[in-house]
């Protein structure tokens, strides 16, 4: 998902040697922790619906698992690159650390475009991915999940392809699968969910009510579609959404200056998270070109979309009033836009501390399938707000006092924890 010279693990390995300079790293603790501790390519033939046969391109990336087994998402995408899935399973390890929950980093992929497939022929490529990775994935050595473009059906037939290799149930080996077939209740909303959490307590830290602000989202898939919901229902005013629109292969923003109306929009967006522009005229929204997220007057910046969206040039038209970021998704900004984030002053809540809620609840539904016991959601979401809102706090914390930006500030918790475990295990 690489767009142009953009290469996200240059991006991913350009933050991590900024904080291996910063907190002293040694050398061999370096050189483990820049790269993938191992990474699969493969391929994927799969027999299309017409008779013919097409070939898929897989990947598999496990990052690092000194705290426990790799976990990360599958992504379906036509501009997948391996270095944008080397940077999100690097951004995994991370995540998973700043959370402080057991499991390590790894991330997947397969370049193809699910808009141009039936679900018989995603059901075989799902299916075809597992059989070429079986043997190095499992509940105690890989665990994916679904991620841009991957939901819990295609979590499903992965894990029955596994279950028929292997021959025995391990629900273990995936998350994000269905209610009733091993999902957690609250992992729908846990990403978006979290990230709001973050939020309200950097609110709470800067004493602004939530009722008095306003925020602008990227996005308006699972992610933005949950933070938008508890973020209007903390009392917040959200005035502008945006979306990809494949037909015209283009995003767009749809604004609405008293607030956009979450259930309304709901009801014109498609499964891909694509609002219909047409619909939304109709229904009074203004339809602006996709970049005018970031030029909005408002308190908060959601970018919930992709990685890339706020840089060198996009920077420039943030407006003085923002006083938060909050990113949903991943490698939204580059350390160049960093730069001028920290110049003035806004409040970043780094990526993998924002949406670092889908993976703590992954990790809830890995437990809760270990236990064959399931809680319930307001159970799921009191223990994901309590470990958002102590992630949050540590980050915050640390930046205060050592004043350091936030994402340097999580970095620094989350490589040293994860350093700290390489070396207890006599790696490095
Ligand atoms: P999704 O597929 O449900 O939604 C993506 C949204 O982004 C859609 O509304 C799509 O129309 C929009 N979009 C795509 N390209 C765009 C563009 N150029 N401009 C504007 N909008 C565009 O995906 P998601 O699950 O919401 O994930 C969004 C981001 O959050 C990704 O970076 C993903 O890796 C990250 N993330 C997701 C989760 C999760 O649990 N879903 C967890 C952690 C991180």
């Amino acid at each position: 998902m690489a767009e142009g010279s953009f290469n996200p693990f240059k991006m991913a390995q350009q933050q991590f040697d900024a904080i291996a300079e910063n907190i002293g790293l040694d050398e061999a603790t370096r050189a483990l922790l820049r790269n993938p501790e191992r990474e699969y390519h493969f391929n994927i033939p799969i027999r299309m619906d017409d008779g013919s046969y097409k070939v898929f391109r897989g990947f598999r990336c496990q990052h690092n698992d000194a705290r426990g087994p790799s976990k990360g998402g599958i992504r379906f995408h036509p501009q997948e690159t391996i270095d944008t899935v080397r940077a999100l399973s690097m951004w995994m390890t991370w995540k998973t650390a700043v959370v402080d929950i057991p499991l390590g980093g790894g991330k997947g992929g397969v370049i193809c475009d699910p808009h141009n497939l039936s679900m018989r022929e995603q059901e075989a490529l799902c299916r075809g991915w597992v059989r070429q990775i079986a043997r190095n994935i499992g509940p105690l050595q890989d665990v994916p999940a679904p991620d841009v473009m991957t939901t819990g059906q295609h979590m499903l037939w992965m894990l029955d392809e596994y279950e028929k290799i292997t021959g025995i149930k391990a629900p273990g080996l995936i998350t994000g699968k269905p209610l009733g077939m091993g999902g957690s209740l609250g992992r729908t909303e846990a990403t978006g969910y979290g990230a709001i959490y973050t939020l309200r307590e950097a609110l709470k830290d800067l004493n602004i009510d939530t009722k008095n602000t306003t925020a602008s989202f990227q996005g308006f898939g699972n992610v933005s579609q949950y933070a938008i919901k508890l973020y209007q229902e903390y009392g917040g005013k959200a005035i502008c959404v945006s979306s990809w629109d494949n037909k015209d292969q283009k995003s767009y923003s749809f604004k609405k200056s008293d607030g956009i109306d979450l259930e309304q929009l709901l009801s014109i967006t498609n499964r891909f998270g694509e609002i219909d522009k047409d619909a939304a005229k109709e229904m009074g929204y203004e339809v602006l070109p996709g970049n005018e997220w970031i030029n909005q007057e408002v308190d908060i910046l959601v970018p919930a979309a992709m990685e890339n969206q706020i840089n060198a040039e996009t920077v420039i038209n943030i407006k003085d009033t923002v006083k938060f970021i909050v990113e949903g998704a991943n490698g939204p900004t580059t350390p160049e836009a960093d730069k001028i984030i920290a110049e003035k002053g806004i409040w970043m809540i780094p990526d993998f501390l924002a949406n670092a809620g889908g993976v703590t609840c992954s990790y809830f539904e890995q437990v809760q399938c270990n236990l064959n016991y399931f809680w319930t959601k307001e159970e799921v979401l009191e223990k994901l707000d309590k470990k958002m809102t102590d992630a949050y706090h540590a980050v915050a914390d640390l930046s205060k006092s050592r004043k350091v930006y936030m994402r340097d500030a999580a970095y620094m918790i989350s490589v040293s924890r994860v350093a700290e475990a390489c070396k207890m295990r006599g790696w490095v």
